[in-house]
């Protein structure tokens, strides 16, 4: 019996580390960037930016796939807001973005 619970302790133990370390080296780090983005569009989802969705459009700035806000149903103050937004908060690795609108 005593045998048994010691080989049940250290197989948790052991598949706890195993846990542990999996998180570390599979942890997928989240831009804050993108949600703040999605909140500030104007969440029609309209679609005419060409993306699928505010957070399709936002995605894609976050993530260098366009450096040009185009959402035309968005106010010119807001697009400004964004576009100010974007360019001076540094994302996870440091860096800033330089979108512009149109
Ligand atoms: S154009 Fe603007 S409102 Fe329409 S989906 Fe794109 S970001 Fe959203």
């Amino acid at each position: 019996m005593l045998n048994a619970f010691i080989v049940m302790l250290v197989l948790g133990a052991i598949l706890g580390l195993i846990l542990a370390v999996a998180s570390k080296i599979f942890e997928v780090q989240v831009d804050e960037r993108e949600a703040t983005v999605t909140a500030m569009l104007p969440g029609y989802n309209c679609g005419s930016c060409g993306y699928p969705g505010c957070s399709g459009l936002a995605s894609a700035l976050v993530n260098k796939e366009t450096d040009t806000l185009n959402c035309k149903p968005c106010k010119a103050e807001q697009r400004s807001k964004i576009v100010e937004y974007l360019n001076s908060t540094p994302g996870p690795d440091g860096e800033v973005l330089k979108v512009k609108s149109i």
